[in-house]
């Protein structure tokens, strides 16, 4: 079996979730005692979230490519980082290792394409939503055309995510209100919805909308434990 290093603590509610999938995974696959080989690198989200905020990305690039180089050094054989927002600097980060890094928009744009959709509503953090590196690469890489919210919609979005679910706070009103943008889109003639920040899973459950859900922490834990257990 492979070592998973995991780049966690944005934020850590969903990282426990990482590693509680991805264990959950290789125990079923295995069976018996077996479990995930992982080195996790947990960082302290206050200041990623400031530097953020400032839009000092490189400052954040820096600590990200640290952390990876350590990761890659202890001994990891593939790199997840646990949040789709910091994939902005994925081409930054892996630029510094020599393992492979496992994208999580391309783990999540092959389960689009099994299902044979063209056209999918996401939701995500307003940088998530709002800058290419994330539509931009479901778009050119793989084909998928992707709808957002409307900007009050985006607002509300990234203000439950950054001020609840990072806090491991889940209001019924939050889960409603994402319910009716949600709708939004699946009127818009979106045919699944990315759950494209990996706390909204903790907020949005597949009974909760009308089309299939891609939620994107379960699918890219699971990216992660199929490349460790190839031969
Ligand atoms: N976990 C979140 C995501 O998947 C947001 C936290 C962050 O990295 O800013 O995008």
């Amino acid at each position: 079996m492979k070592t998973i290093g995991l780049i966690g603590g944005m934020s850590w509610e969903s990282t426990a979730e990482y590693y509680r999938i991805m264990n959950e995974a290789v125990k079923e696959r295995l069976g018996g005692y077996h479990s995930a080989e992982i080195i996790m690198y947990s960082v302290e989200f206050a200041e990623i979230h400031r530097f953020q905020f400032a839009g000092q990305w490189d400052k954040v690039a820096d600590i990200l490519k640290d952390i990876a180089r350590k990761l890659e050094n202890a001994g990891a054989d593939l790199l997840i980082i646990a949040t789709n927002t910091m994939h902005r600097l994925a081409p930054e980060i892996e630029k510094v290792i020599s393992i492979p890094l496992i994208h999580i928009a391309d783990a999540t744009a092959e389960k689009i394409r099994e299902r044979g959709f063209k056209k999918v509503g996401l939701l995500g953090t307003k940088f998530t939503m709002e800058m290419d590196f994330y539509t931009g690469r479901l778009r050119e890489k793989h084909g998928i055309e992707v709808i957002v919210p409307g900007e009050k919609d985006r607002e509300f979005v990234n203000d439950v995510i950054y001020n609840e679910l990072v806090y491991g706070i889940f209001r019924d009103e939050s889960r409603d209100g994402f319910r009716k943008i949600i709708d939004g889109l699946v009127r818009r003639g979106a045919q699944g919805i990315i759950l494209g920040c990996t706390e909204i899973p903790l907020l949005i459950k597949q009974k909760d909308v009308s089309v299939p859900i891609f939620d994107t922490t379960t699918i890219h834990a699971m990216a992660a434990v199929d490349y460790a257990l190839q031969d």
